[in-house]
């Protein structure tokens, strides 16, 4: 538990929030602004900033996997996107790791643009990453 941490006060029951899961480990609860009937949050119940502090937490992608089931099949929806932000220039608002599970539903895709380039120096790209593996 960290003091100023929203996820923390919503895991503690000390803030309410709209819990579609929760075992000894991790919370599942509707985002109170979504993107789309369903937008849920996966969080681990320990309070680690992000994805660079989550070695060990493999538990997380087993309660994804069960939570973007049930979310797909609530309402009917055509597809799911999983997003998952570490940082504050990666769109991290709140510093308590966490999942984002938005279904997708026909005429309400959800407008996500990347802007894509060619692949350069694809080998001296992919040595730099290997080598810290
Ligand atoms: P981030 O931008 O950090 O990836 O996402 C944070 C998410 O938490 C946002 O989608 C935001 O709507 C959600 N959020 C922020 N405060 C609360 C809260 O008090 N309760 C709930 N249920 N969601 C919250
Ligand atoms: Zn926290």
């Amino acid at each position: 538990m960290t003091d100023d941490c929203i996820f923390c006060k919503i895991i503690e029951g000390e803030i309410p929030s709209h819990k579609v899961y929760e075992d000894d480990k991790m919370i599942a609860f509707l985002d109170v602004n979504p993107v789309s009937k369903g937008h849920t949050l996966v969080v681990p119940k320990k309070h680690v900033e992000n994805i660079h502090e989550a070695e060990g937490m493999n538990y997380l992608f087993d309660g994804l996997v069960e939570v973007s089931n049930a979310v797909k099949e609530a309402f009917d929806a055509e597809g799911v996107n999983i997003a998952q932000n570490n940082g504050e220039k990666a769109g991290q608002e709140v510093f308590h790791l966490h999942f984002h599970i938005t279904p997708i539903y026909e005429g309400n895709e959800l407008d996500i643009t990347y802007n894509r380039t060619e692949l350069d120096e694809g080998e001296e790209v992919a040595e730099e990453i290997q080598k810290r593996l």
